[in-house]
This record gives structure tokens, sequence and C-alpha cells, in this order.
């Protein structure tokens, strides 16, 4: 049981760190490209619903698929490891709801967690994506993001 739980740990922490880098793929490539049917919303004023929430709507199952699956297959190691696999997608994505929809947009009653300088410093760099459209594409490494992008010339000196 215990070393279940740390073969999940061991695998979802990292996966739900590397979530960063394949938002900030998506976002770039699929999001800003052929998907910009969907994603043009979150960059317009819309009511409470946009039609960008399809991206959560259809990656929510596919990591609650990688950890259901477990109910039949329960010990196997296969099975252990996409249970971690879904179990760190799911954590970066409710830390993704919470932050950049629930924070940043103001679309959940959390707006406490402006009281840290971190989120207030991603709230600021998700608002440069926001004004140019450009990098950041990721959220938690988002100011990172920003001065990258300025080294190489693609966004404003702030
Ligand atoms: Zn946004
Ligand atoms: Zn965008």
């Amino acid at each position: 049981m215990l070393t279940t739980l740390i073969l999940w740990m061991a695998i979802a922490l990292p996966v739900a760190v590397a979530m960063e880098w394949w938002a900030r793929l998506m976002h770039d490539r699929a999001w800003h490209g052929f998907l910009w049917v969907f994603h043009r919303s979150h960059h317009r004023p819309s009511g409470p619903i946009e039609l960008n929430d399809v991206f959560p709507v259809l990656h929510a199952p596919l990591a609650a698929g990688l950890m259901i699956q477990r109910a039949w297959f329960e010990g196997a190691l296969l099975s252990e490891v996409l249970f971690g696999v879904g179990l760190g997608a799911t954590l970066f994505g409710v830390a993704y709801t919470i932050v950049h929809d629930g924070y940043i947009h103001g679309r959940l009653p959390v707006s406490f967690l402006g009281r840290f300088a971190y989120m207030r410093s991603l709230r600021d760099a998700h608002g440069l994506h926001h004004k140019h459209g450009r990098e950041p594409y990721g959220l938690f490494l988002g100011e990172r993001e920003v001065l990258a992008a300025r080294r190489r010339g693609v966004l404003p000196p702030g």
C-alpha cells in the first residue's frame, strides 16, 4: 500500500510539473494555431462560459480515464503507473483552473490568492499574454518565459 502510494507520487509530481511545458506547447502551437477558433473566445470579452472551456472539458476525461482504469487492473504495475500519470495531470488541471480561471480571471472566489507575491507575478505575466497574444504561453513559470522572450526581442522591454 505504502509502496503504491510512493510510486504514484514519484510519477504524479514530475508529470504535474511536465504538464506546464505540455500546456505551454499546446497553447502556443495548437490553441493559437489551428484551434484558435475555440481559444479566441478567451482573448475576447465574453460571458460566464467561453467556447475555450471545451479544452478542460475534453482534457478532464482523459486524466480521469487514466485513474478509473485502476478499478479493473489494480495491482498491475502498468495500471499503477497510468494512475500516477492521471493523478499528476489532474493535480495540474486543478491548480491551473484555480490559478488561471479562478484567480487571474476572477471566475472562482479565490481572490485571497492575491496575498501571495508569486500569484500576483503569475497574474501580471499572464496579463502580458492577453495584451500581446505572445509569451508567456505557460502559466506557473510565466515570469521566466517573459524574461526569455524579452531577451529574444519578441516582447517589448518591461
Ligand atoms: Zn487567460
Ligand atoms: Zn492564449
